[in-house]
């Protein structure tokens, strides 16, 4: 069937807005923009496979196999994609399950949250607010100060003593 002009005009005008509409949902579903961003080639370059898969593909590691759920020296924790510190040892508390626990960030402003429908279940997910690294997950059986249990991939941090 062939339109006539008319029909085109509308057809082109309705498709214009249709258009629009993507762009604009797009935009706003859209990831979040960091202040640190990268594209995956260049992530891949400076982190390993486990550490990428982690923080970049919102992986979880192994509980009680990983660096630093047992370590209880003094330091802050960083974000292992941009340094940002995201913990402190001050408040890293004995979960008892296997992945590093605290009841607070180092600020609050150095670490984000969305909410996570992964896997059946809803969790609240924890990020770097600087690059969008997935830290780990928010749960709110912690410790009396603050009831909040940050249970956090070793992989994602790194740990600076002192
Ligand atoms: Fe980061």
């Amino acid at each position: 069937m062939r339109l006539s002009f008319t029909h085109k005009k509308i057809y082109m005008k309705q498709l214009f807005f249709v258009l629009i509409g993507f762009a604009l949902f797009g935009c706003s579903s859209d990831a979040q923009q960091f202040a640190v961003s990268k594209t995956p080639e260049e992530w891949k370059k400076m982190l390993t496979s486990e550490q990428y898969h982690i923080t970049r593909e919102q992986g979880t590691e192994p509980a009680f196999k990983n660096a630093y759920w047992d370590n209880h020296e003094k330091g802050t924790y960083v974000c292992v994609c941009c340094g940002q510190p995201v913990f402190s040892s001050a408040h890293k508390f004995e979960s008892g399950t296997g992945w590093p626990s605290f009841y607070q960030p180092i600020s609050a402003k150095n670490v984000g949250t969305t909410t996570d429908k992964s896997y059946s279940m809803v969790r609240t997910e924890v990020h770097c607010s600087r690059c969008g690294a997935h830290l780990g997950h928010l749960f709110d059986d912690g410790p009396n100060l603050t009831g909040l249990r940050y249970c956090i991939n070793s992989a994602s941090l790194k740990f600076n003593k002192g």
